[in-house]
């Protein structure tokens, strides 16, 4: 999970490139980057961190340029050090600085075959990316996209800087990955979400379609094509979990989405015959959920458990006793709300169940009676390909647990999934990727790509949290 920004301005777009990113820093906390251009030569900043750490007023100042992209980072492949932190740059056959959110399926493949005739300096499938397109250009971007989409597999929206050219974006051929094209006077700009067209002041031109490619030469021409036209297979998940709330991602509002799910979810309550007498969010995401699953059932909605969020995710967890302290420290419960109640918790997902075993743990030492566990999305039994870092398939506990099994290992009195049923009729069905849950992939994976990603998951994973859910808390 990424986000990427891109702006085409009259004057230095830095500090917009930076409040931008600051509006997309819930995507990825783990490195952020920005690049301008600004006729003549590339500008950068990258490293690992928070936007506010990366690029401070100093560097700002030194990012000049009309042009320019910004990217902030989750590793789903690579190290997640400094190597891998996006925007990547190359001066080769003219200069060009590329970012993307997503993930290709066949990355290692296409890496191997790289390999033999280019130098690479990461594992970072943006680099590859932005190799093949370099290889393929001679100045018709959409032509070298052409080739990119032949032959990669995978989920990816992409914004580059092509000096002598201007700003060019794409999505793949499904739009698995949100991208959003917007303008303000002679501005243009592209986002993974319309929160920072909005925040920014800029007004939506559209959603980019699925397989198009939009560039802005430095005079302000729009040129819009299909490169490879496919059928549109959101990712459905953005809905549930990534995106924040304000934002519309493909002319549908999350926050809508997300109250849509706490009703769906309220039937699944009931036909269970689960009578709490509070309904409380585990924050941020479920909020809205639990607020319209409160409403359905006709009963009291409260703030249960309070976060800190200045505490991240900056330490090792090798114990269950550093990960029960991590949550203890991350979420205080408000014992007032909790002590002797029968408790709905609501949570967007389970991943591991570490987190959710975690967080009942806690509940029920602040006193709740009982404890009832509901969940906005359906079990995850499949690993996302596609951008989402969701563990290895041995590690999702739906995989291998029925639900009973899993209410057991959470220690709650009862555990409420949503339904893929409920899931359609909130979110919707034709047009999604779902494949976390029903395993319909929307593009071919072979088993040897599932493995090698997987193979390299595992590692980046140990590194970062040894063990914790990666996007409960
Ligand atoms: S597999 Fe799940 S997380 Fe990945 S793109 Fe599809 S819906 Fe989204």
């Amino acid at each position: 999970m990424c986000g990427i920004i891109g702006i085409k301005g009259n004057d230095e777009v830095a500090k917009e490139l930076f409040v931008g990113l600051l509006a997309l820093q819930h995507r990825g906390q783990n490195a952020a980057g920005i690049s301008t251009y600004d006729g003549e030569r590339f500008y950068y900043k990258k490293d690992t961190g928070l936007v506010s750490r990366v690029l401070s007023e100093e560097y700002l100042r030194r990012l000049h340029g009309s042009i320019g992209i910004g990217h902030v980072r989750y590793p789903t492949i690579g190290s997640g050090g400094e190597e891998d932190a996006q925007p990547f740059l190359i001066n080769s056959p003219v200069g060009m600085a590329m970012v993307h959110n997503g993930n290709i399926v066949n990355y290692f493949e296409l890496r191997r075959t790289l390999e033999k005739r280019r130098y690479l300096n990461s594992f970072c499938d943006v680099e590859v990316l932005l190799n093949i397109f370099a290889e393929n250009f001679d100045k018709d971007p959409f032509k070298a996209t052409e080739k990119i989409m032949d032959i990669t597999n995978g989920g990816y929206s992409v914004i580059a800087i092509v000096s002598g050219l201007g700003l060019f974006a794409f999505r793949d051929p499904n739009a698995i990955r949100p991208f959003i094209f917007g303008r303000r006077g002679e501005n243009y700009i592209f986002a993974s979400e319309s929160v920072v067209l909005q925040i920014l002041d800029y007004k939506v031109i559209k959603d980019l379609e699925p397989g198009e490619g939009i560039l802005i030469d430095e005079n302000g021409k729009v040129t819009q094509r299909i490169i490879k036209k496919g059928a549109p297979r959101h990712c459905i998940f953005e809905y549930i979990y990534f995106a924040r709330p304000e934002s519309f991602l493909d002319g549908l509002s999350v926050y809508q989405k997300r109250l849509n799910l706490g009703k769906e979810l309220s039937k699944e309550t009931q036909r269970q015959g689960v009578k709490p007498d509070v309904v409380v969010p585990i924050p941020d995401t479920s909020r809205p959920t639990a607020i319209a699953l409160a409403e359905e059932l006709d009963v009291p909605y409260r703030e249960g458990l309070i976060k800190n969020r200045y505490i991240l995710r900056t330490f090792i967890m090798s114990t269950d006793e550093e990960r029960a302290m991590y949550i203890k420290y991350k979420l205080n419960p408000l014992v007032s709300e909790l002590r002797g109640k029968k408790v709905l918790l609501v949570d967007d997902s389970i991943v591991r169940g570490t987190t959710s075993r975690q967080i009942v743990r806690v509940v029920r030492n602040a006193g709740a009676k009982e404890i009832y566990f509901a969940i906005s999305a359906p079990p995850i039994r499949n690993p996302c390909y596609y951008g989402i870092d969701m563990q290895t398939r041995s590690e999702l506990i739906a995989r291998e647990k029925s639900v009973e099994e899993i209410r057991e290992v959470l220690k709650a009195d009862a555990l409420i999934y949503q339904t893929l049923d409920g899931l359609t009729r909130a979110i919707g069905k034709e047009s999604f990727c779902r494949a976390c849950f029903d395993g319909d992939y929307p593009t071919k994976i072979k088993g040897k790509e599932m493995l090698e990603i997987e193979e390299k998951r595992k590692k980046v994973t140990r590194k970062k949290t040894a063990g914790a859910d990666l996007f409960d808390v």
